[in-house]
């Protein structure tokens, strides 16, 4: 009746798991995104322009100063310094435009247009430079002083820039590991709550079932006990507590054939109150139930031994059976029977041979052979059974007419 509740709470528990999964999911993948933002801004942001401002600043030097300076000092030709000029220009207008296709700042934007500015300037001074190179003015002439000058202008705007990107590398490194352990607490956190919340619903689910189980432990021991109790009192007589007549048809067969096996003799006793009918008409019924006890009592108390077996029929009537034993000893066990009886002492006058208490014994005792039926050995017994009446009651008849 309970399981469709568990049943329910295990729903619930896999439920819980799964939205935890998946949020700890969701919290993952944003947190990844977000990390990888990071990381581009990081990386194309900052790093990779410090590259393409660097190879500028390179180009200045190299390229657009140093084929000035050796056109200059004649080392170069005039074709070769105008190429160069050409070349390094369009050098530096391809970084420039590189630099300017990454993501920036706000803030980071009047250094950008500043520089862009400076660099139109020294762009246009080389290509008046190129334009003298190409056609000589006699009356202009290149200055060096000028030129370094120009190219370390343009040189401390880039390194500012350089400076500024340097600043923002540095600051989205310390944003991504930030986050990252922003992340990782995150997640964390949110695994614990749900291995608690878990571990918490699993333990009550568990302890419940114990409890339950040991309920139904104890319920099947009492149950048990009770069937033990309900067999015994189906297997008993409740006037004389002796085994009953459903008893005696169990260990009746069950000896008869245990006999039959051990190849061992197997008594069996009718057992009869003399004129009992006029017992009660005597002393009225519930003294007739007493007088039953009695002999009752008197059979428990003359079978001792574990092989034996009192049994009441029914009525007046008992019935024993005797294992492990010879037909002489059975016998003498019926005589025993028979003077305890007697013994008793039980005043009866109405009894037409004596004036006590009196019974009567028809036994038969066998060495029974497979095949043999245990119903002719009853049927024999009460034949002797009867043969005592006839003989005069209060005695004991034996013998075998299977
Ligand atoms: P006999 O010597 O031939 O056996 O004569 P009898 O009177 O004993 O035999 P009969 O079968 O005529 O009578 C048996 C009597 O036993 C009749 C019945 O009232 C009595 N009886 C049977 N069961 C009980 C019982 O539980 N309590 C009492 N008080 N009497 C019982
Ligand atoms: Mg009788
Ligand atoms: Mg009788």
């Amino acid at each position: 009746m309970e399981s469709p509740k568990f049943k329910t709470k295990l729903f619930y528990l896999l439920i819980l798991v799964g939205l935890g999964l998946t949020l700890a999911g969701v919290i993952g993948y944003y947190n990844l995104q977000t990390m990888k933002k990071h990381v581009d801004t990081l990386y194309f942001g900052s790093l990779i322009p410090l590259s393409e401002l660097t190879a500028i600043t390179d180009t200045y030097h190299n390229t657009l100063g140093k084929s000035v300076y050796l056109w200059n000092q004649h080392l170069i030709g005039d074709e070769e310094a105008a190429r160069s000029i050409t070349l390094g220009l369009d050098t530096v207008d391809q970084m420039w435009k590189n630099y300017l296709s990454h993501d920036k700042r706000p803030e980071e934007l009047p250094y950008v247009d500043y520089t862009e500015a400076q660099i139109q300037n020294i762009h246009r001074y080389f290509v008046k430079i190129q334009e003298h190179i190409l056609h000589p003015d006699s009356s202009r002439q290149i200055s060096i002083p000028i030129l370094s000058e120009n190219i370390d202008a343009i040189h401390r705007t880039i390194y500012r820039l350089i400076t500024y990107e340097n600043a923002s590398a540095r600051f989205e490194r310390s944003q991504l590991l930030a986050h990252h352990e922003n992340a990782l607490t995150q997640l964390s956190t949110l695994l614990l709550v749900i291995l608690i919340l878990v571990m918490g619903i699993a333990w009550k689910i568990f302890t419940r079932i114990e409890r339950q189980q040991t309920q139904l432990i104890e319920s099947t021991k009492t149950l048990q006990h009770l069937n033990f109790k309900l067999e015994q009192a189906s297997y008993t007589d409740p006037l004389t507590a002796l085994s009953n007549r459903r008893y005696f048809n169990l260990i009746f067969e069950r000896e008869f054939k245990r006999a039959v096996r051990l190849e061992k003799p197997f008594v069996f006793m009718m057992l009869d109150i003399d004129f009992f009918k006029q017992y009660n008409d005597t002393y009225g019924h519930l003294q007739g139930d007493l007088a039953l006890q009695a002999v009752a009592k008197t059979l428990q108390f003359t079978l001792q031994r574990p092989g034996d077996y009192p049994f009441r029929l029914g009525g007046e009537e008992f019935g024993v059976i005797i294992t492990d034993s010879s037909c002489d000893n059975g016998i003498q066990i019926g005589e025993k029977i028979r003077a305890n009886i007697e013994g008793l002492r039980i005043e009866h006058r109405g009894s037409k041979i004596s004036t006590i208490l009196t019974v009567s014994i028809g036994g038969v005792c066998i060495v029974p052979t497979p095949g043999m039926r245990d119903d002719a050995l009853i049927h024999t017994a009460d034949t002797n059974l009867y043969a005592a009446k006839e003989r005069g009651r209060n005695q004991v008849v034996f013998g075998n007419t299977l």
